[in-house]
Formats: C-alpha cells, structure tokens, sequence
C-alpha cells in the first residue's frame, strides 16, 4: 500500500475515534487517525472527563479531611489548600492516559497524523498540518470530531472571568462566588469542586429542576443533598446576558435580581464539531443542530464516510462514542455491529453519585408502559452504614407484565459503579426477580441493588 493510502481514516482521536481505530486495527484495517490536539484522547482525556474526575476526587479528599474524618475517630491538623499540588496532579494523571492512548497507537500499528483533518473529495483527506498540507486516501473515512461547549448569546466568553468547563478546570485561585450556568452534568459536577474548595456556588438552571433528562424524583433528592453541601441554586431562571468590569461578572437573570461573581461557568450543553471538516465536498450537510445525519449502522449519506459519537445524535457522553465506534467499524470489516441504545448508563459524578441506565419513570408514564418500582435506600444497606455515606436510594422499575427490567436509577456511593451491574442484567434482557436471585457479597453497597429488586416485586426483605 502506499505511504498515504489507508483502509480507514479517522478523523479526530477521542473516545469515539481513538476507540475506532484501536478497534480497526485489532481486525486487520491498515488505520489513520488525524488529530490536531497534540494530546491524544479527545476532549474526554484532555479537557472533559479524566480532569473533572481528578479534581473531583481531590476536592472531595479535601472535604472530607474537613468535615468526615473526625467522625470516624480520625484527628488531623489544621487542613490547608494546596491549589496548585492539586492541578499539577490532574495535569499528570491526563499526561499518563493521553500518552498511553499514543502507546496504544504503536502498539497496534495505528498511523497518527497531528492537524486539522478536511475531506476533500469521495475517499480522501487533506491533513493541515505545522509543514505542507498531506493528502490521504481510503477506502472509509470516520468523522468522530466530537463536540466544543455550546455558547450563550449575550454572554460573551472572554477566556479569564467568564468561560466554560476547559477554564473551569484550571482556575488558577478559589473564586470567592462562581456563578455556574446550567444544573447539568458539568454544572453540577465543577460547581461542587469548587464549592468544596471553598467557593460560594451559584446555579442558574432555566428549567424548574436540575438535570434534565435525569428521573425526577432522584434530580430532587440529589438537589436537596447538594444544597446541604451550600451549592445554591436559582431554578426556573433564563440567564440572558453577562458583563465583567473588573474583575466582578455580572449575571442577568431574565425577570429576576441580577447576580454578581467573580468566575462564571458557561454550561449550557455542547455542539457537534462540524464546521470546517470539508463536508461539501462529498454533498454532505450538517442539519440545523451542526448534527451529521447518519442511519443505522453510521454511515451518512456520502458513499464510504461514516460518523459517531458527539457529531451524531443522542447522548453526548464518551462511552456512547466509543460503543458506536466499535459497532461502525465491525460492520465494515465483518458485516455486523451493533449498540443497544437501550442501555448506555449515564454518571454524574457529584457527591453522593447519580446513575442511571434505561428508561426514567417519566418516560414510562409518557409512553404507558405499565411498571413496578422498588425502592431501597442506603441507610438500610449494612456497607453504605459502614461508610457514613447513607444518602440517596436506588430505584428499580420494571415492566408490570413481564418483569424485565426498563430502568435503574441510584442516587447514593460509588453508585456510577454500581450502575454497571443493572447495565449487565438489561443487556442480558433481566427481570427484576433475575437480579433480585443473584447472591451478592454481603456487606457491599450492590446489596441495595438486590434489594431494590426485591422491592419492585413486593418482597424487599431489608426495609
Ligand atoms: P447539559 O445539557 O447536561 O445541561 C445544560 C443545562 O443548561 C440544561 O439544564 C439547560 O436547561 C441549561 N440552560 C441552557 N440555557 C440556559 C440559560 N440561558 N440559562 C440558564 N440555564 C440554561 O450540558 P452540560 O452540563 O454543559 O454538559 C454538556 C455535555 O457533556 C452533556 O451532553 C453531558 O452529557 C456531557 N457531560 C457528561 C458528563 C458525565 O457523563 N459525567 C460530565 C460532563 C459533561
């Protein structure tokens, strides 16, 4: 084959794209991936996922040498912040992963170029890169350039006071009132960082609640325990403008008091990457959400190119990316591949955590599906005791007709890795009374699981 000519090339290196290439490889495709982040990984390793969960982890060893450990018994001195320790060692634990994704890439022979990747024409690709622009060939191409933070009219970013979740995570001082925008994953997940780290919090959410699209009677308990920990919210409140002077922002709530801060966190939602990527020159056109049109199996309407992950429809979130990725080019080499879209959990990573997997009680309302719901909260759960983490419930629904689980929805500890388990048991199309049968290590916080489905058939056995 020559230098430039491949089977697959892939455009953009995060979850989505990176996976697929790994993946391609594996079954043989001779791959290119073209990224223009020095840094492999995308904006969940960089700038997303990885550092928010970094801090997150470090704020929340803070809080906790703060306000927990006396409580077990446990004397520490005076505890102090040391910002800067704090950032460096999320810097390092992103510097660790996007360097293995490169190791991964020789490991299996996947070609990386460095620059922005454009179609230009049925099979090819040009690469502007530091040097002369390199023009590649193949057989499929794969857009899986993801998203950028979706911006707010009247709210002008300008990189320092106000800015979004990229700033967020680098704050180079704790800021004395962050006023967030949006009651989302980011809003919620950056603002209790900082709230922690001893800022006063303010979220503006338009909607009357937090977390849309999250089951609403576990958004209102989670929004009651991250008011206890003085996150403030103003819900039901439009923000349509903001203005710094100085180093003072101010928020303008439509109808309402304006606010006044020190940092403002744009988090109103993201926008697929489809601006300058060449699509004219295969006939293809983003829809009116910058969305790429796709069917099925990922392809678009352009012979051979194909797209995943942010730059399509559906939940914004990696693991999604990096399923489509896989499912895509498993079509392409062994004509099948394939996404349950029924079962792609979702983690906010708040203190307790919010997962969930599957249909929300709303949706089965609104589409008349008959259900049970059992519920089991964790200050009946012997480990989540142990802990002193008692807060929130998990919540199992399930089809009244059949059993078979539709959805679970916890609200309470290490709960983004208990969702894992009801992931596993829907894949594998589980009733309630399946999960509730499984025998589960006793004491451990999966045992709120098995009880919630007991619940859900009337038999909890705990509560
Ligand atoms: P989001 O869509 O989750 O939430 C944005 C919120 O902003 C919404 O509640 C919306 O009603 C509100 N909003 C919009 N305009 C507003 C206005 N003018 N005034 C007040 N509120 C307004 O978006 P996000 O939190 O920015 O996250 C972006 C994406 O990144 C999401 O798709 C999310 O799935 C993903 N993400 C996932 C995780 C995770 O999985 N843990 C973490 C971070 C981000």
């Amino acid at each position: 084959m020559a230098a430039n000519q491949f089977d697959l090339v892939i455009l953009g290196a995060g979850p989505g794209g990176y996976v697929a290439a790994l993946k391609a490889a594996q079954l043989g495709l001779h791959v290119a991936c073209v990224e223009r982040e020095p840094a492999l990984g995308g904006t969940c390793l960089r700038i997303g996922c990885i550092p928010s969960k970094a801090l997150l982890e470090s704020s929340e060893k803070f809080a906790e040498a703060r306000h927990e450990l006396a409580r077990h018994g446990v004397r520490v001195g005076p505890v102090d912040l040391d910002l800067p320790a704090m950032l460096r060692r999320k810097e390092a634990v992103v510097s660790v992963l996007t360097r293995g994704v490169e190791s991964l890439f020789k490991k299996h022979r996947v070609t990386r170029f460095t620059g922005h990747g454009r179609l230009a024409g049925p099979g090819r690709v040009v690469v502007d890169g530091a040097g002369a622009a390199t023009e590649l060939t193949a057989r499929f191409i794969l857009v899986a350039t993801g998203s950028k933070p979706a911006t707010l009219p009247g709210v002008p970013l300008d990189g320092e006071r106000i800015g979004t979740s990229t700033e967020a995570l680098s704050y180079p001082e704790v800021p004395r009132h962050l006023v967030v925008i949006g009651a989302g994953y980011i809003g919620l997940e950056l603002g209790s960082v900082w709230r922690r780290l001893g800022a006063r919090v303010t979220v503006v959410e338009f909607l009357p609640r937090i977390l849309p699209g999250a089951d609403a009677e576990i958004a209102a308990e989670a929004q009651k325990l991250l008011a206890r920990q003085g996150l403030e919210f103003r819900l039901g409140a439009r923000v349509t403008g903001a203005a710094v002077a100085g180093d003072t922002c101010r928020v303008e709530i439509e109808g309402g008091e304006p606010i006044t801060g020190d940092r403002v966190l744009v988090a109103v939602g993201r926008v697929p990457n489809t601006e300058d990527l060449g699509l004219e020159t295969v006939g293809l056109q983003a829809d009116e959400k910058g969305r790429l049109p796709v069917d099925e199996h990922f392809a678009t309407r352009a012979p051979g190119v194909y797209a995943v992950g942010d730059v399509i429809g559906g939940p914004m979130l990696a693991h999604k990316a990096s399923e489509e990725g896989i499912a895509c080019v498993e079509r392409l080499v062994t004509g099948y591949g394939h996404v349950d879209y029924h079962v792609i959990p979702g983690v906010c990573y708040t203190q307790p955590e919010i997962a969930s997997v599957g249909r929300t009680e709303e949706q089965l309302q609104q589409e008349q599906v008959p259900y049970r719901k059992g519920v089991f909260p964790f200050l009946a759960n012997g480990r989540a005791r142990s802990l002193g983490q008692t807060d929130g419930r998990v919540k199992v629904l399930a089809d009244a007709r059949t059993d078979r689980v539709l959805g679970v929805h916890i609200l309470g500890p290490r709960a983004g890795e208990l969702i894992a388990e009801a992931a596993a048991a829907m894949a594998f199309g589980a009733s309630s009374e399946d999960l509730a049968r499984v025998c589960h290590a006793h004491p451990t916080l999966a045992e709120a699981l098995k009880e919630a489905a007991l619940a859900a058939g009337g038999q909890a056995l705990h509560f």
